[in-house]
Protein backbone atom coordinates (compact mmCIF):
# COMPACT_ATOMS: atom_id res chain seq x y z
CA UNK A 1 0.00 0.00 0.00
CA UNK A 2 1.11 3.48 -0.89
CA UNK A 3 2.01 5.08 2.76
CA UNK A 4 3.18 8.81 1.36
CA UNK A 5 1.03 11.89 1.90
CA UNK A 6 1.65 13.42 -1.02
CA UNK A 7 0.88 16.74 -0.12
CA UNK A 8 3.11 17.99 -3.82
CA UNK A 9 0.47 16.52 -5.81
CA UNK A 10 -2.36 17.64 -3.85
CA UNK A 11 -1.19 21.01 -3.96
CA UNK A 12 -0.97 21.19 -7.46
CA UNK A 13 -4.52 19.74 -8.17
CA UNK A 14 -6.10 22.66 -5.57
CA UNK A 15 -3.87 24.94 -7.53
CA UNK A 16 -4.76 24.28 -10.68
CA UNK A 17 -8.95 24.37 -9.35
CA UNK A 18 -8.04 27.36 -7.71
CA UNK A 19 -6.60 28.76 -11.30
CA UNK A 20 -9.72 27.76 -13.08
CA UNK A 21 -12.27 29.76 -10.63
CA UNK A 22 -10.18 32.93 -10.98
CA UNK A 23 -10.32 33.07 -14.25
CA UNK A 24 -13.97 33.64 -14.28
CA UNK A 25 -13.68 36.38 -11.83
CA UNK A 26 -13.96 39.94 -13.07
CA UNK A 27 -10.78 41.17 -10.87
CA UNK A 28 -7.89 39.51 -9.30
CA UNK A 29 -7.59 38.46 -5.94
CA UNK A 30 -4.96 40.36 -3.94
CA UNK A 31 -2.43 39.12 -1.75
CA UNK A 32 0.38 41.28 0.41
CA UNK A 33 2.79 40.13 2.46
CA UNK A 34 4.41 42.50 4.46
CA UNK A 35 7.90 41.83 5.49
CA UNK A 36 10.61 43.46 8.12
CA UNK A 37 13.99 42.75 7.49
CA UNK A 38 15.71 40.61 5.45
CA UNK A 39 15.68 36.66 7.10
CA UNK A 40 16.82 34.14 4.89
CA UNK A 41 14.19 31.72 5.30
CA UNK A 42 11.77 34.39 4.68
CA UNK A 43 12.84 35.50 1.35
CA UNK A 44 12.57 32.16 0.42
CA UNK A 45 9.08 31.71 1.57
CA UNK A 46 8.27 34.78 0.09
CA UNK A 47 9.40 34.19 -2.99
CA UNK A 48 7.64 30.64 -3.12
CA UNK A 49 4.66 32.75 -1.78
CA UNK A 50 5.01 34.96 -4.87
CA UNK A 51 5.18 32.47 -7.45
CA UNK A 52 2.48 30.16 -6.36
CA UNK A 53 0.09 33.49 -6.86
CA UNK A 54 1.28 34.17 -9.99
CA UNK A 55 0.55 30.80 -11.64
CA UNK A 56 -2.99 30.69 -9.74
CA UNK A 57 -3.69 34.62 -10.64
CA UNK A 58 -3.43 36.29 -7.63
CA UNK A 59 -1.99 39.58 -7.53
CA UNK A 60 1.13 39.65 -5.46
CA UNK A 61 1.96 42.52 -3.56
CA UNK A 62 5.40 42.48 -1.28
CA UNK A 63 5.94 45.57 1.16
CA UNK A 64 9.48 44.87 2.20
CA UNK A 65 10.76 47.34 5.37
CA UNK A 66 13.97 47.15 6.75
CA UNK A 67 14.72 46.14 10.45
CA UNK A 68 14.64 49.55 11.71
CA UNK A 69 11.40 50.75 10.54
CA UNK A 70 9.04 52.69 13.02
CA UNK A 71 6.45 49.75 14.20
CA UNK A 72 3.83 52.60 13.62
CA UNK A 73 5.05 53.29 9.99
CA UNK A 74 4.07 49.24 9.26
CA UNK A 75 1.14 49.73 11.29
CA UNK A 76 -0.36 52.64 9.12
CA UNK A 77 0.64 50.34 5.90
CA UNK A 78 -1.84 47.98 7.40
CA UNK A 79 -4.54 50.63 8.11
CA UNK A 80 -4.13 51.44 4.65
CA UNK A 81 -4.29 48.24 3.18
CA UNK A 82 -6.82 47.39 5.53
CA UNK A 83 -9.38 50.23 3.88
CA UNK A 84 -8.03 48.99 0.06
CA UNK A 85 -10.99 47.35 -1.32
CA UNK A 86 -8.53 45.60 -4.12
CA UNK A 87 -6.65 43.83 -1.30
CA UNK A 88 -8.08 40.60 0.12
CA UNK A 89 -5.14 38.93 2.08
CA UNK A 90 -2.74 40.61 4.31
CA UNK A 91 0.05 38.94 5.75
CA UNK A 92 2.71 39.76 8.31
CA UNK A 93 5.55 37.54 7.28
CA UNK A 94 6.98 35.78 9.99
CA UNK A 95 9.56 35.73 12.38
CA UNK A 96 10.02 39.54 12.85
CA UNK A 97 13.45 41.31 13.91
CA UNK A 98 14.19 41.48 17.47
CA UNK A 99 12.42 44.06 19.23
CA UNK A 100 9.35 43.84 17.16
CA UNK A 101 6.23 41.94 18.98
CA UNK A 102 4.21 40.44 16.34
CA UNK A 103 0.86 40.42 18.27
CA UNK A 104 1.38 43.96 18.51
CA UNK A 105 1.03 44.43 14.67
CA UNK A 106 -0.93 41.21 14.16
CA UNK A 107 -3.71 42.94 16.10
CA UNK A 108 -4.12 45.76 13.54
CA UNK A 109 -4.97 43.44 10.33
CA UNK A 110 -8.41 43.15 9.70
CA UNK A 111 -9.68 40.11 10.63
CA UNK A 112 -11.44 39.37 7.10
CA UNK A 113 -8.12 39.85 5.54
CA UNK A 114 -6.10 38.05 8.17
CA UNK A 115 -5.51 34.85 5.78
CA UNK A 116 -3.02 33.60 8.53
CA UNK A 117 -5.51 32.93 11.01
CA UNK A 118 -3.49 35.05 13.69
CA UNK A 119 -5.68 37.91 14.65
CA UNK A 120 -7.35 37.20 18.21
CA UNK A 121 -11.23 37.69 16.46
CA UNK A 122 -10.17 34.57 14.15
CA UNK A 123 -8.49 32.34 17.03
CA UNK A 124 -11.32 32.76 18.97
CA UNK A 125 -13.92 31.66 15.72
CA UNK A 126 -11.85 28.81 15.22
CA UNK A 127 -11.93 27.68 18.68
CA UNK A 128 -15.93 28.08 18.89
CA UNK A 129 -16.04 26.27 15.27
CA UNK A 130 -17.53 29.41 13.73
CA UNK A 131 -16.52 29.81 9.99
CA UNK A 132 -13.52 32.15 9.84
CA UNK A 133 -9.92 32.16 8.34
CA UNK A 134 -7.52 29.80 9.20
CA UNK A 135 -4.20 29.00 9.75
CA UNK A 136 -2.56 27.73 6.42
CA UNK A 137 -0.41 24.83 7.72
CA UNK A 138 -2.68 23.59 9.94
CA UNK A 139 -5.70 23.80 7.05
CA UNK A 140 -3.67 22.12 4.97
CA UNK A 141 -2.61 19.10 7.03
CA UNK A 142 -6.41 18.41 7.66
CA UNK A 143 -7.01 18.90 3.83
CA UNK A 144 -3.80 16.24 3.10
CA UNK A 145 -5.87 13.90 6.22
CA UNK A 146 -8.91 14.35 3.97
CA UNK A 147 -7.57 13.50 1.02
CA UNK A 148 -6.70 10.03 1.96
CA UNK A 149 -9.91 9.43 3.71
CA UNK A 150 -7.97 9.79 6.91
CA UNK A 151 -10.70 9.76 10.14
CA UNK A 152 -9.96 12.12 12.69
CA UNK A 153 -13.14 11.35 14.90
CA UNK A 154 -12.66 9.35 17.72
CA UNK A 155 -8.73 9.25 17.42
CA UNK A 156 -6.37 10.10 19.58
CA UNK A 157 -4.66 13.17 17.71
CA UNK A 158 -0.95 14.03 19.55
CA UNK A 159 0.94 17.01 18.37
CA UNK A 160 4.21 17.87 19.10
CA UNK A 161 4.39 22.01 19.58
CA UNK A 162 1.98 24.42 20.38
CA UNK A 163 3.06 27.63 18.46
CA UNK A 164 -0.12 30.21 17.35
CA UNK A 165 0.88 29.45 13.71
CA UNK A 166 0.76 25.67 13.95
CA UNK A 167 -0.13 23.62 17.08
CA UNK A 168 -2.30 25.57 18.66
CA UNK A 169 -5.14 26.18 15.57
CA UNK A 170 -4.45 22.56 14.42
CA UNK A 171 -5.54 21.69 18.53
CA UNK A 172 -9.01 23.17 17.63
CA UNK A 173 -9.44 21.58 14.38
CA UNK A 174 -8.81 18.27 15.47
CA UNK A 175 -11.24 18.80 18.46
CA UNK A 176 -13.88 20.48 16.25
CA UNK A 177 -13.62 17.28 14.03
CA UNK A 178 -13.94 15.37 17.41
CA UNK A 179 -10.66 13.90 17.24
CA UNK A 180 -9.59 12.88 21.65
CA UNK A 181 -6.27 15.96 21.52
CA UNK A 182 -2.81 15.89 23.57
CA UNK A 183 -0.73 18.82 23.05
CA UNK A 184 2.64 18.26 23.81
CA UNK A 185 5.43 21.09 24.47
CA UNK A 186 9.02 21.77 25.51
CA UNK A 187 8.41 21.12 29.29
CA UNK A 188 6.41 17.81 28.25
CA UNK A 189 7.69 15.17 30.88
CA UNK A 190 8.66 11.68 28.73
CA UNK A 191 7.47 12.90 25.55
CA UNK A 192 8.00 9.28 24.19
CA UNK A 193 5.04 7.67 26.73
CA UNK A 194 3.05 10.11 24.94
CA UNK A 195 3.98 10.19 21.58
CA UNK A 196 3.33 6.01 21.50
CA UNK A 197 -0.17 6.22 22.40
CA UNK A 198 -0.87 8.36 18.80
CA UNK A 199 -3.36 7.22 16.93
CA UNK A 200 -2.17 10.20 14.62
CA UNK A 201 1.18 12.05 15.30
CA UNK A 202 1.50 15.49 14.15
CA UNK A 203 5.19 17.20 14.58
CA UNK A 204 6.05 21.05 15.01
CA UNK A 205 8.76 21.23 16.88
CA UNK A 206 11.89 22.57 14.37
CA UNK A 207 14.31 19.65 15.70
CA UNK A 208 15.64 17.53 13.02
CA UNK A 209 15.17 13.90 13.83
CA UNK A 210 13.05 14.35 17.04
CA UNK A 211 10.96 12.01 16.46
CA UNK A 212 12.53 8.70 16.17
CA UNK A 213 11.11 4.74 15.75
CA UNK A 214 10.82 3.90 19.32
CA UNK A 215 8.59 6.81 19.82
CA UNK A 216 6.05 5.75 17.84
CA UNK A 217 3.25 2.96 17.95
CA UNK A 218 2.72 0.66 14.54
CA UNK A 219 0.39 2.18 12.40
CA UNK A 220 0.22 5.41 13.76
CA UNK A 221 -0.17 8.28 10.67
CA UNK A 222 2.99 10.63 10.90
CA UNK A 223 2.54 14.26 9.87
CA UNK A 224 5.53 15.81 10.07
CA UNK A 225 5.45 19.80 10.38
CA UNK A 226 9.55 20.62 10.60
CA UNK A 227 12.02 22.21 7.93
CA UNK A 228 15.30 22.21 9.20
CA UNK A 229 18.11 23.03 6.86
CA UNK A 230 21.30 21.12 7.55
CA UNK A 231 24.37 20.31 5.18
CA UNK A 232 22.08 21.82 2.09
CA UNK A 233 19.56 19.13 2.55
CA UNK A 234 15.90 19.88 4.57
CA UNK A 235 14.82 17.65 7.19
CA UNK A 236 11.58 17.13 8.99
CA UNK A 237 11.13 16.46 12.99
CA UNK A 238 10.91 12.95 12.11
CA UNK A 239 13.24 10.19 11.64
CA UNK A 240 11.37 9.75 8.25
CA UNK A 241 13.65 6.49 6.95
CA UNK A 242 13.26 4.84 10.26
CA UNK A 243 9.87 5.56 10.96
CA UNK A 244 8.56 4.76 7.86
CA UNK A 245 8.78 1.16 8.64
CA UNK A 246 6.29 1.88 11.64
CA UNK A 247 3.48 4.44 9.93
CA UNK A 248 0.43 3.41 7.88
CA UNK A 249 1.26 6.97 6.43
CA UNK A 250 3.81 9.47 6.76
CA UNK A 251 4.23 13.07 5.06
CA UNK A 252 7.85 13.42 3.55
CA UNK A 253 9.86 16.28 3.93
CA UNK A 254 10.01 18.30 1.49
CA UNK A 255 6.89 17.45 -0.95
CA UNK A 256 4.38 16.75 2.36
CA UNK A 257 3.06 19.87 4.73
CA UNK A 258 4.93 23.02 2.90
CA UNK A 259 3.30 22.57 -0.23
CA UNK A 260 -0.25 21.98 1.73
CA UNK A 261 0.77 25.23 3.36
CA UNK A 262 0.72 27.36 0.15
CA UNK A 263 -1.69 25.93 -1.25
CA UNK A 264 -4.57 27.09 1.52
CA UNK A 265 -3.08 30.49 1.59
CA UNK A 266 -4.02 30.98 -1.72
CA UNK A 267 -7.04 29.34 -0.87
CA UNK A 268 -7.74 31.97 1.99
CA UNK A 269 -7.31 34.62 -0.40
CA UNK A 270 -9.90 33.42 -2.55
CA UNK A 271 -12.15 32.90 0.29
CA UNK A 272 -11.62 36.24 1.25
CA UNK A 273 -11.97 37.90 -2.09
CA UNK A 274 -15.35 35.61 -2.23
CA UNK A 275 -16.54 36.47 1.28
CA UNK A 276 -15.74 40.38 0.88
CA UNK A 277 -17.02 41.22 -2.38
CA UNK A 278 -19.34 38.69 -4.10
CA UNK A 279 -19.90 41.14 -6.48
CA UNK A 280 -16.44 41.61 -8.14
P1 LIG B 1 7.91 27.47 17.14
O1 LIG B 1 7.05 28.67 17.21
O2 LIG B 1 9.37 27.61 17.37
O3 LIG B 1 7.34 26.39 18.15
C1 LIG B 1 8.01 25.20 18.41
C2 LIG B 1 7.25 24.40 19.42
O4 LIG B 1 7.98 23.20 19.69
C3 LIG B 1 7.05 25.11 20.77
O5 LIG B 1 5.74 24.92 21.22
C4 LIG B 1 8.05 24.41 21.69
O6 LIG B 1 7.63 24.33 23.03
C5 LIG B 1 8.07 23.02 21.09
N1 LIG B 1 9.30 22.30 21.41
C6 LIG B 1 10.59 22.73 21.34
N2 LIG B 1 11.45 21.77 21.69
C7 LIG B 1 10.70 20.69 22.01
C8 LIG B 1 10.99 19.39 22.46
N3 LIG B 1 12.26 18.99 22.64
N4 LIG B 1 9.98 18.54 22.71
C9 LIG B 1 8.71 18.92 22.53
N5 LIG B 1 8.35 20.14 22.08
C10 LIG B 1 9.34 21.02 21.84
O7 LIG B 1 7.81 26.76 15.73
P2 LIG B 1 6.63 26.69 14.61
O8 LIG B 1 6.48 28.00 13.95
O9 LIG B 1 5.42 26.00 15.13
O10 LIG B 1 7.36 25.71 13.58
C11 LIG B 1 7.78 24.43 13.95
C12 LIG B 1 8.52 23.80 12.79
O11 LIG B 1 7.64 23.70 11.68
C13 LIG B 1 9.71 24.60 12.28
O12 LIG B 1 10.70 23.71 11.79
C14 LIG B 1 9.13 25.40 11.14
O13 LIG B 1 10.12 25.76 10.18
C15 LIG B 1 8.17 24.40 10.58
N6 LIG B 1 7.04 24.98 9.86
C16 LIG B 1 6.74 24.41 8.68
C17 LIG B 1 5.67 24.84 7.96
C18 LIG B 1 5.35 24.15 6.68
O14 LIG B 1 4.61 24.70 5.89
N7 LIG B 1 5.86 22.95 6.46
C19 LIG B 1 4.89 25.90 8.42
C20 LIG B 1 5.21 26.46 9.67
C21 LIG B 1 6.28 25.99 10.38
P3 LIG B 1 7.43 25.64 23.97
O15 LIG B 1 6.13 26.23 23.55
O16 LIG B 1 7.41 25.08 25.34
O17 LIG B 1 8.59 26.55 23.69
Amino acid sequence: MEKILDGKTLSSKIKNELKTEIKTFMIKPCLTVIQIGNDEASNIYIESKRKACEETGIWFKHVKYDSFVDKLEVINKIKELNSDEYVDGILLQLPLPNGFDAKNIIKYINPSKDVDGLTDISVGKLVNNKNCLVSCTPLGIIRLLEEYNIELEGKHVVIVGRSNLVGKPLMSLCLNKNATVTVCHSKTVNLEKITKEADILIVAVGHKKLITENMVKENCVVIDVGINRADGKIYGDVDYNNVYNKASYITPVPGGVGPMTVAMLLKNVVKSYKSRNTSK
